[in-house]
């Protein structure tokens, strides 16, 4: 994992750049919103972003884009940079946009002095009646030739607070029947008044617009390539032409690349939010979320994330991704890394009659198959042991059952080689308990005489630990629910079996030992990670499967 950077359109533009010397240091930056948490889109943005900076031994900020202060909250602002940090990248400098709030305003004032900005008192109804459609050109607004002077005298009243929120604007003067509706006479400036911004509490009533903020922001800091999603390219003629009109040095390259869609989920901040708010999910780290801190949790590891954003690219194509490419990746990265155990799901008792009662050992199981430098771990057995229920029948449905049988054998994982003798049952029929016979010279050694070739894993009666483990599925049943027009509400694509959870599994003794977020292979059950205990029991989160068994399921139809 983790191979060389895959070149892209984006990197040719800063090699090409360099090249000629147009720039000697590339500077990029990471802009959030602190209106919500980071999820796996972010995620693209941000490996390429700091990427880039990495790879040409550049500079990358991180931005706090705060110029709505009603969404916004410290809060995000933290988790933000945990999720960048714990990715593994560490900007140059934090900034906030809020940090430009004086120098904004002396661009809008020299704007205005230019006569290129005034101040307009059309409510926002009027507004939108007078912006025009896409095949109409707008008209332009009666406050539109006002003199410099009254501007300069309304816009600084607007900062002292002596009008109300929405009654009055500043407004760029651009082109009214401009085929771009990003430029006719955008807003620049609006008013919010009463609100507490979490960086400049309420010193300011006056909040400037995104598409006055962002160019005026990246051209402070040096930023040489503004790197921004598709949606934004309307939005560049004014970026570049906020830049060209005011005195400023410095003149970024915005760029468009693809968002990331993902499949099976949903990526909207708004969306996400709701989710959250309306206890659909556990919350912002729910395991099920495509949050940066929901991966975190179910147990993703931040190069497995890396490596995704990797795989699928940058480009200008809008395309979907598939949920089993996420998952490829960690699956890829734990199969490597991670140690194996075992952990009975649906614990089936086995009594090993022939075993004596008061003996115990401590056999020795390997932590990695194909990675000796992992180690080995003591493995404790005794007379009596869980298997999983669904390794046993007590007559094979067809050949390929190699598991456990009534008078057949199998070997324990790692351990001896049994036969089931006897199958106990209840009242009910059910089956409560099995009667075993072991074969002492099977320790790491194939029996004699005859062919074994079943494994099943288990856990020693006596010395293993109860634990919680959490089974979950794609948070939506539906592969692109926010576009399927079928139903009212992308929300009636929850998958209501998303999470199933597992009150009484059996795990190895060791893993209670296991520091949060630990990751392993519980064999023949998946991938699954430490969260925090739980009613004073381990719990763990299956993160993925061993297998892909969607790519199946999707195949059928
Ligand atoms: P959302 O709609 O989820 O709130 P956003 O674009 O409003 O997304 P921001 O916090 O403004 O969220 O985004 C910060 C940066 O991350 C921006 O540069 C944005 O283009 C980028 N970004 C956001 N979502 C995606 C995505 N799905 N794929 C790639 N980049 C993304
Ligand atoms: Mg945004």
């Amino acid at each position: 994992m983790e191979d060389k950077t895959p070149g892209n359109f984006i990197r040719q533009i800063i090699e090409a750049d360099l090249a000629s010397g147009k720039h000697q240091r590339i500077v990029t930056r990471f802009p959030p919103e602190p209106n919500g948490f980071l999820h796996i889109g972010h995620a693209k943005s941000i490996v390429l972003n700091f990427g880039i900076a990495e790879d040409y031994h550049g500079r990358c900020n991180l931005r706090f884009d705060d110029t709505n202060p009603q969404k916004e909250r410290e809060e995000y602002v933290e988790a933000i940079k945990e999720d960048v940090r714990w990715l593994g990248y560490q900007w140059d400098e934090l900034r906030f946009a809020s940090d430009y709030f004086d120098q904004l305003y002396g661009f809008a004032v020299e704007l205005i002095e230019k006569g290129l900005a005034y101040v307009c008192e059309l409510t926002p109804e009027k507004m939108r009646e007078y912006r025009g459609t896409l095949t109409e050109p707008g008209r332009e607004s009666p406050w539109r030739d006002r003199p410099v002077e009254e501007n300069l005298d309304l816009f600084q009243r607007m900062r002292d607070g002596e009008f109300e929120d929405g009654s009055r604007v500043l407004r760029a003067k651009i082109d009214m029947a401009s085929p771009n509706m990003n430029m006719r006479d955008p807003v620049l400036y609006r008013i919010r008044s009463g609100l507490v911004h979490h960086q400049t509490g309420d010193s300011w009533c006056l909040y400037p617009m995104y598409d006055f903020t962002h160019p005026i922001s990246d051209a402070l800091e040096g930023v040489t390539h503004s790197l921004c999603t598709l949606e934004f390219e309307d939005h560049r003629p004014l970026y570049d032409w906020v830049l060209d009109n005011i005195t400023i040095p410095c003149h970024p390259r915005q760029i468009e690349f693809a968002r990331l869609n993902l499949q099976y989920t949903v990526m909207s901040k708004r969306k996400l939010t709701q989710l959250v708010d309306e206890n659909l999910v556990e919350g912002w780290d729910d395991p099920r979320m495509p949050t940066i801190a929901g991966l975190r949790r179910r147990g993703y590891t931040p190069a497995s994330i890396r490596e995704f954003a990797r795989r699928i690219g940058v480009s200008k194509a809008d395309n979907s991704v598939e949920m089993g490419m996420l998952e490829a990746c960690i699956r890829e990265d734990l199969d490597a890394r991670a140690p194996r155990r075992m952990a009975v799901l649906r614990p089936l008792k086995v009594t090993i009659a022939n075993y004596p009662e008061d003996k115990e050992e401590q056999l020795t199981a390997p932590n990695h198959p194909k990675d000796d430098s992992m180690g080995t771990r003591p493995l404790p057995f005794c007379r009596e042991v869980w298997i999983d229920r669904n390794d046993f029948m007590e007559v094979a449905p067809n050949k390929k059952f190699k598991r456990l049988v009534s008078g057949g054998e199998v070997r324990l994982r790692n351990s001896y080689v049994i036969r089931c003798d006897e199958v106990v049952k209840d009242a009910q029929g059910e089956i409560t308990e099995l009667i075993c016979s072991y074969d002492p010279d099977t320790l790491g050694k194939n029996p004699e005489g005859r062919k074994v070739k079943g494994v099943i894993h288990w856990v020693s009666a006596r010395h293993g630990a109860p634990a919680t483990l959490r089974l979950y599925d794609r948070l939506f049943n539906h592969p692109t629910p926010e576009s399927d027009k079928s139903v009212e509400d992308w929300k009636e694509h929850l998958n209501p079996d998303s999470l199933q959870v597992i009150a009484d599994a059996v795990i190895e003794p060791s893993l209670t030992e296991a520091d949060v977020r630990q990751g392993f292979q519980f064999e023949r059950e998946g991938y699954f990670c430490r969260d925090a205990d739980e009613e004073g029991r381990p719990v763990f989160n299956r993160v993925v499967t061993l297998r892909d068994s969607w790519a199946k399921i999707e195949a059928r139809g």
